[in-house]
């Protein structure tokens, strides 16, 4: 087989050292003589694996003490309803920061549920950009302020030092496609959600990371698996939960602390991710799409300018094995997502793949 290397924006490549501990575990989990896929959630051996996977997710987003860990279903499309479900309960005002399609979706739901608005938003400059939050006016009397750590269609990111200063009020974020990238302080957010397929893990498990102290009574017609409480009480036990995603998981979170935790794994992108973006600056072929203050290090976006020679490239890149980098159904161009498994060695070979076109197709 030869080496390819997977872009994909999400499911996507996963760290080979999590695939082979996951293949040698397959059929027999640690002498068990049965998969972790067969298991009861309620054996010893699972709850291990939960408590573990919880224990070190702590760990890595230096959580304060108080919060919680929950892996829920759903995806983090759920979020987007159980969000203000929870917490849109007493003023019912939210104000969602605008920067990209999942925000707007986000902002979409949360409409059906209260006054959710988004004035702050990126939109009119095709979300190339994000708006600056340190002076942006939200609304007083908030529930919560909702953004998106990284926009991973467009491939823009709110990193660590762009965050609204939100005082009291809430700071939820959805960080499904850069969270344990790089070293935001968790303790500035009220609650963090994330879909594990993108950095995290596999399809099937949504990580959710919260302060127990922001919750209140949810809306009054919130089923109960839509509640918080519900998944705090029980430790995420309250029906069966997604439990081959979770030891998934559990191995990435090992992975990222053997490689150094989310400090390391920033060093690490940043270093990935500039030898894509300056290729890409220096380039008279490509040119990178969004606002150079804002540049995602997780989906790297740019285009040719020409939509034929833009397929050219993607096809030809696949023949390649760099797979995956044809650019979101609604905006072209090229994608390349280099998430926390993206070895270096994938990059270089983009980049050199990425030369080679453009002398070809001078
Ligand atoms: C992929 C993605 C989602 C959707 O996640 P699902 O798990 O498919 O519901 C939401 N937000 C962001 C930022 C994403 O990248």
């Amino acid at each position: 087989m030869t080496k390819v290397y997977n872009f994909s924006a999400g499911p996507a490549t996963l760290p080979e050292e999590v695939l082979d501990i996951a293949q040698k575990e397959l059929k027999d989990y640690q002498n068990s003589g049965i998969s972790v896929m067969e298991m009861s959630h309620r054996s010893s051996s699972y709850i291990e694996i939960h408590q573990e996977a919880a224990d070190l997710l702590k760990d890595l987003m230096k959580m304060p003490e108080n919060y919680k860990v929950l892996f829920l279903g759903g995806g983090a499309s759920t979020q987007f309803a159980m969000v203000p479900l929870n917490l849109m309960t007493d003023s019912k005002q939210a104000d969602y920061v605008v920067t990209g399609s999942w925000s707007k979706k986000a902002l979409d739901e949360a409409k059906r549920f209260g006054d959710a608005t988004g004035n702050i938003s990126s939109e009119a400059d095709d979300f190339t950009t994000i708006p600056d939050l340190k002076s942006a006016k939200f609304r007083d009397n908030l529930d919560y302020i909702h953004i998106t750590t990284n926009n991973t269609i467009y491939g823009t990111v709110i990193a660590p030092e762009d965050l609204p200063e939100t005082k009291d009020t809430p700071l939820v974020a959805d960080m499904s496609s850069n969270i344990l990238s790089q070293a935001y302080p968790t303790e500035d957010f009220g609650l963090i959600y994330a879909g594990a397929q993108k950095n995290l893990g596999i399809a099937g498990v949504t990580i959710v990371i919260l302060n127990p102290d922001i919750l209140k009574e949810p809306l009054e017609f919130t089923p109960k698996m839509l509640n918080y409480k519900t998944h705090i009480e029980k430790d995420s036990m309250f029906n069966t939960p997604p439990t081959y995603p979770i030891y998934i998981s559990k191995l990435v979170f090992q992975w990222i602390k053997e490689q150094g935790g989310a400090e390391a794994m920033e060093a690490r992108n940043r270093e990935k991710a500039a030898l894509l973006y300056d290729y890409l600056d220096e380039s008279k072929l490509f040119k990178p799409v969004v606002d150079k203050n804002y540049r995602s290090l997780m989906n790297v976006t740019f285009v040719t300018g020409d939509k034929d020679l833009d397929a050219k490239c993607a096809k030809e890149a696949e023949a390649n094995g760099l797979l995956n980098i044809k650019g979101h159904r609604s905006v072209g161009g090229m994608r390349a997502s280099i998430y926390n498994a993206m070895p270096i060695e994938g990059v270089k070979t983009l980049v050199n793949f990425l030369k080679d076109f453009e002398t070809d197709n001078k």
